[in-house]
């Protein structure tokens, strides 16, 4: 079992203002393993008010980049000395394989802090400009106290995504983890303590809706950074202007693989295993899930992606052969299955898969599960199922299928796979998306600027543009030349 009974805030633990436990449970074994307070509003208030002092009057925004960096490093390390810890604790609360977890999760979280350090010390904080009149000096500062609030499908690379831009710009974090996986935030919190960031800068308050809603709303918040659903989302935008917070905004997906008529069937198959079905167990913002595939090549590309289906090992994500675990709930379980019968009442055609798999009588899984014969208009295709359910949908023409992979209110990625990754690559510049991966190559990385268009996000995460998500421009104009009097600044002549 493993248990925190208390918050991190301002630098200690704490004991939560209320009495309320959130219980955590493995979604393969739907057993309890771990327990953590629920954090109510009087706590995110109190995290909030932490924050604020860090950011107003402690040293890490004031700090030199070099210092930051240094401090996000010892950060690393300590989570790196709890690697393994950190992707059992990551697989144990949510289902997810744990060869998965090590290599998209543990890694590249701990690399992102990593990534930021450096970021930070190669940054312009400040640079004069000669501008089209007179010089000026040009700072970035931090935009305050950041409200980080993520997903259960990324608890760690989702907040470090956060928290490393964050606080190499010298913001102050409240992190708030999603109520089914709080327990790897845990992880960080002591990792941030060992580090010894001055306290303050990184806050942890677990809970639900209610202290997340309190967290947004709370007028000492300068900037909210959400991933999660585009509904929570668009309620969440709403919530910042009224105050003008800055946010950003890592929303849902539904994306598109297009399929040109010259792609090799066999790679294009292996290809759509890991990017939808294994892809994070169907349960990713960039799964790949619906195939577009020339009409004549249908029942052939079909019948390869439901033969490769069929390898996939289901089972125990602690066991480190299993590439397909259970979905995050029963309630998610039952949602995804919904979303098969609807398949099979608007008319596609099941080739594999659907049920739950025989033999797993505990734990939320689901089959991996391939439909064809589906055409854009159904509810499989419209909407983002987030479980290991692939989509073939035929087009008749490259028009079509840039036309059907756009006709969805998602941009967050796509796919297109050719002979030619260059001709590939030329119709991935037409979807409306933010990442465009060429024949199979779904890859994140922590320089390449990652977010949505259209209803999938506002702001990036990843590289410098992250980074920029954190800051603040300000312009200083300076009196002009040695010995001028710094009067009044404004001569009148604006133009
Ligand atoms: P969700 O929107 O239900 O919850 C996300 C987080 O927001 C949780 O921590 C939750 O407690 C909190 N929350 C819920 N209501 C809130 C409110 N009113 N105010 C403040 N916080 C609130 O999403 P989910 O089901 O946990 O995650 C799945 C969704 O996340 C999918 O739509 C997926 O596509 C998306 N996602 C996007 C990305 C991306 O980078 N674009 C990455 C991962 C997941």
């Amino acid at each position: 079992m493993h248990a925190w009974d208390e918050l991190y805030i301002g630098g200690t633990w704490v004991p939560s203002t209320g009495p309320g436990r959130i219980e955590v449970e493995n979604p393969a074994t739907e057993r309890t393993v771990g327990r953590v307070p629920d954090g109510t509003p009087a706590d995110m208030e109190r995290a909030v008010d932490a924050a604020r002092d860090a950011f107003d009057t402690g040293p890490w925004p004031r700090m030199t980049p070099d210092d930051r960096a240094a401090a996000l490093e010892d950060m690393a390390d300590a989570l790196t000395a709890r690697a393994g810890e950190l992707a059992v604790t990551i697989t144990m609360e949510t289902g997810l394989p744990i060869t998965i977890v090590e290599l998209a999760h543990a890694r590249p979280a701990i690399a992102a802090l990593r990534h930021y350090a450096r970021l930070v010390r190669t940054t312009a904080f400040e640079e004069d400009r000669p501008g089209a009149r007179s010089p000026f000096r040009l700072r970035r500062l931090p935009s305050g106290v950041v409200a980080a609030i993520v997903p259960w499908n990324i608890p760690v690379l989702g907040a470090c995504a956060k928290i490393g831009p964050a606080l190499a710009a010298g913001c102050a974090v409240v992190l708030k983890p999603s109520p089914e996986t709080p327990l790897s935030a845990f992880l960080l919190a002591e990792a941030a303590h060992e580090a010894r960031l001055p306290p303050g800068v990184l806050n942890l308050v677990p809970g639900g809706r209610e202290a997340g809603a309190a967290l947004v709303a709370h007028p000492g918040v300068d900037k909210v950074t959400f991933t999660g659903s585009t509904a929570v989302g668009k309620r969440i935008a709403a919530v910042c202007a009224e105050r003008m917070k800055r946010y950003s905004l890592e929303l849902g997906g539904n994306a598109a693989t297009i399929v040109l008529d010259d792609a090799p069937a066999e790679r294009v198959a292996a290809g759509a295993v890991a990017m939808g079905l294994i892809n994070n167990n169907g349960e990713a913002c960039i799964v790949q899930g619906r195939i577009l595939v020339p009409r004549a090549r249908e029942k052939e590309l079909a019948g390869a992606i439901a033969a490769a289906a069929g390898a996939i090992p289901v089972g125990d994500p602690a066991d480190p052969r299993t590439l397909l675990g259970p979905m995050i709930t029963r309630t998610h379980r039952d949602r995804v299955l919904g979303y098969v019968a609807s398949g099979i009442a608007e008319g596609a055609e099941l080739v594999h898969g659907g049920r739950v798999p025989a033999g797993f009588d505990r734990g939320w899984y689901v089959e991996p599960t391939v439909f064809t014969g589906v055409h854009n208009g159904m509810r499989i295709a419209r909407e983002e199922i987030f479980g290991p359910v692939l989509t073939v949908i035929p087009y008749d023409g490259e028009e079509e299928a840039v036309a059907i992979a756009n006709d969805t209110e998602y941009g967050l990625s796509g796919s297109v796979w050719a002979a030619d990754p260059e001709r590939a690559a030329a119709v991935g510049t037409r979807i409306r998306a933010g990442s465009i991966f060429v024949n199979g190559t779904l890859r994140l990385d922590a320089d390449a600027p990652f977010g949505g268009f259209k209803e999938s996000g506002i702001g990036r995460e990843g590289g410098p543009e992250a980074l920029a998500e954190y800051l603040e421009p300000q312009v200083m104009f300076l009196p002009a030349g040695e010995g001028r009097a710094p009067g009044p600044a404004l001569s009148g002549d604006l133009t």
